[in-house]
């Protein structure tokens, strides 16, 4: 039974404050939610679709089934160092789950049992939409690569004492409107202490992927920070997070998880 939504808010410090890429975090964060589209939630709106589980099509896909019981799901976490007997205790709902996950895991291996969640969604996505998935094997490897990958990022990042503390974020976004032939890019600057600074938002006349209008949404955020004089800016996004740091934005990694 999900809690009331007030009780549910409290939930939130727990999924924005762990150390894990920030997509990771948005995925837990509608995992919490309820928001993740599962057949079985799906059928409740529309009678007429399917609850099946689109990938082992043995049972209704409800979130205990796509993170637990699914048989790929378990092998993957037999194939992981997570333990199984904190990973299965599902007692009621997937709050109850996440929090006695992150509580009794220590925080690397809380990452990760989250991590591992958003990779064996992903890989649902692409049963369904591609008709063809990853071995646990490979799910289990890339967990662990990206979680890797964020780490050595966050490190790179704190071992830059050289650099001023003061910088400013600028969040993007970009959104398509398939009616209007076209896209929206809108991005929001926000100082040190977060108290937005600029913005701005524009309507593109191109019809892109999703990808696509994301990129040229990061690519609004550097030319704002460009065109506003700001020569250490932190970019951030949904899609793609970027930091640029060197004078006039030039050099420094741009990564993608
Ligand atoms: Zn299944």
């Amino acid at each position: 039974m999900p809690l009331p939504r007030l009780h549910r808010i409290r939930e939130i410090g727990a999924v924005w404050n762990r150390n894990t890429p920030p997509k990771v975090r948005s995925f837990c964060w509608k995992l919490c939610n309820y928001a993740l589209p599962t057949m079985s939630k799906l059928e409740r709106r529309n009678p007429e679709v399917d609850d099946v589980c689109p990938v082992c099509k043995a049972a209704s896909e409800d979130l205990l089934h796509t993170f637990l019981l699914y048989p790929a799901a378990r092998q993957a976490w037999a194939l992981s160092d997570l333990p199984w007997m904190v990973i299965s205790d599902w007692k009621n709902d997937v709050e109850s789950w996440f929090r006695s996950v992150t509580k009794k895991l220590d925080s690397p291996k809380g990452d990760r049992a989250l991590t591992l969640c958003r990779q064996l969604w992903l890989n649902r996505n692409r049963w369904l939409w591609k008709n063809g998935g990853s071995s646990p094997l490979e799910i289990v490897a890339r967990t662990r690569w990206i979680l890797s990958d964020f780490e050595e990022y966050s490190c790179s990042l704190n071992n830059s004492v050289a650099a001023p503390r003061v910088s400013i974020k600028i969040n993007f976004d970009g959104a398509t409107f398939a009616d209007l032939n076209s896209a929206g890019v809108g991005v929001i600057a926000r100082n040190s202490d977060g108290v937005c600074i600029g913005w701005r938002k524009r309507l593109v006349p191109i019809r892109a992927s999703p990808e696509h209008i994301e990129l040229l949404a990061a690519a609004e955020a550097v030319a704002f920070g460009k065109e506003m004089g700001w020569n250490r800016i932190i970019v951030e996004g949904d899609c793609l997070l970027a930091i640029f740091q060197a004078e006039g934005l030039r050099g420094r990694p741009v990564h993608f998880w």
